[in-house]
């Protein structure tokens, strides 16, 4: 069963945990921490990876327990099943001057994880570097 919520809807969703987040005061900030909101808000392990998938655009990934990411490590790939509330970003992101990429990513995959949380049948998804053409995400993000 597919279940949709509005845009409204998710916002509200969101304002309430920020809320919870930042301690329960009323004006919600401008900006978030999101690194601390991922790590000890929501209580994800995020782990930095080279990914090697066939599509070079996949850079961010959140983890199932059933679907694997393909990685190198020690020279060698890996095919490696990530359990749920694990977000894998691509070594990439490391990079000087990617940050604000590395943090909107980061909070691209919290949004997998939260509607993971609300939908425990939603497979695990990755983020591409042209994340907006791909239908493989916008089909998870629009479906809560
Ligand atoms: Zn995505």
């Amino acid at each position: 069963m597919t279940n949709f919520i509005s845009r409204a809807e998710a916002e509200e969703l969101c304002d309430g945990m920020i809320q919870q987040f930042i301690g329960g005061t009323a004006v919600i900030p401008e900006s978030v921490d999101i690194d601390s909101f991922v790590r000890f808000f929501l209580k994800c392990t995020v782990i930095y990876e080279s990914i090697v998938e066939e599509d070079k655009d996949r850079i961010g990934f959140t983890g199932d327990g059933k679907r694997p990411l393909r990685i190198i490590k020690g020279g060698k790939q890996k095919e490696i099943i990530y359990p749920k509330n694990t977000i894998v970003l691509d070594k990439y992101l490391l990079n000087p001057g990617e940050e604000n990429h590395r943090r909107f990513v980061l909070g691209h995959e919290a949004g997998h994880i939260i509607a993971n949380r609300i939908n425990p049948d939603s497979p695990a998804c990755f983020h591409h570097f042209t994340d907006r053409t791909r239908t493989e995400c916008k089909k998870q993000k629009n479906t809560l």
